[in-house]
């Protein structure tokens, strides 16, 4: 498979794509990105590294972090976690509060706002030094040191994150926070803060390719694990856009409001790609349709 062929290709064809879509707004300090940065870095199993465009700029990873959050969490607690938060798509907005009140504070998946952060309450309980220990465990699984926290963006987000307090103290209404409010947002703030290049994004997702081993060979999950958190990513991933997202590229993978998207083909590639530009999901225009060209040119999806 000539990968360096298509993605030059999609690289070319972004240059046409129609200027949609918006930076986010919702936290002031993101609202700041170039809207027309476009880069893509994907990494193969047989040790290919094939990156275009803004590929090796760092940009905010926000949502993209909750695939690595529920990674560590459920390396650390195995399947006890699924005790506080569900397995199935939700059909709503990312930062919806609608469901959780006839579900008893039990949200639909880790990946909207609602189960990371029960997510978030679960690591903050059993890690040492929670923020820490969660940089450490994201520069182990992608083997790039420099990975940090953008405190800028954590403050701005921390300033503006209503509906994400309200969420919190919801889920602490049903007992699902077990910590301090404060606490658990802090965490979760800075978890969406985390910024990473196309190319660490898709260093760290390869565990989920790679049957939960690092480059390097480390095992940070079991191939059981894989399966399940890939299962979770292609169902819920892309919040109310996960059967969109199915239909047109076929990979498990995640989105985040700062237009990265990370997704994988097991046994085969992970990839990142970053358009900041977004349509009405939160979801990354450009970037959706960059992976659907590659699946499609490919053939090379799980379905
Ligand atoms: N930090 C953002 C929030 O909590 C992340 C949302 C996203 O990327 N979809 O609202």
């Amino acid at each position: 498979m000539n990968y360096r062929t298509v993605l030059d290709k999609i690289y070319i064809n972004s240059k046409d794509f129609p200027k949609m879509g918006v930076v986010s707004t919702s936290i002031p300090e993101l609202a700041k990105v170039h809207p027309d940065k476009f880069g893509i870095h994907l990494t193969t199993i047989n040790g290919e590294e094939i990156g275009v465009g803004n590929s090796n700029e760092k940009f905010s990873i926000q949502s993209v972090s909750k695939a690595l959050t529920v990674a560590l969490a459920f390396s650390k607690c195995g399947e006890e976690i699924w005790n506080r938060v569900g397995v199935e798509p939700s059909g709503n907005p990312f930062n919806s509060l609608v469901q959780l009140e006839f579900e008893k504070g039990i949200p639909r998946n880790p990946f909207i706002n609602a189960g990371a952060l029960v997510i978030a309450d679960i690591l903050v309980t059993v890690l040492q030094n929670p923020k820490e220990d969660l940089l450490h465990f994201i520069r182990t699984i992608s083997g790039f040191e420099t990975i940090d926290f953008n405190l800028k963006v954590a403050q701005s987000e921390k300033e503006t994150g209503f509906r994400n307090a309200a969420l919190a103290n919801f889920l602490k209404s049903f007992g699902n926070i077990q910590n301090e409010v404060d606490v658990v947002l802090d965490f979760y703030f800075h978890q969406c803060s985390i910024e990473m290049t196309c190319k660490e994004l898709a260093h760290a997702f390869f565990i989920f390719a790679n049957e939960g081993k690092t480059k390097k060979g480390n095992q940070i999950l079991t191939t059981s694990q894989v399966k399940r958190l890939n299962a979770l990513m292609q169902t819920c991933g892309f919040y109310d856009e996960s059967g969109e997202f199915t239909y047109r590229v076929g990979l498990p993978g995640k989105s985040g409001i700062g237009g990265g998207i990370a997704a994988l083909l097991p046994k085969q590639f992970a990839i990142a790609c970053w358009s900041p530009r977004l349509n009405e999901k939160g979801n990354s225009e450009l970037g959706m349709f960059a992976l659907e060209q590659l699946t499609t040119e490919t053939g090379m999806s799980i379905f």
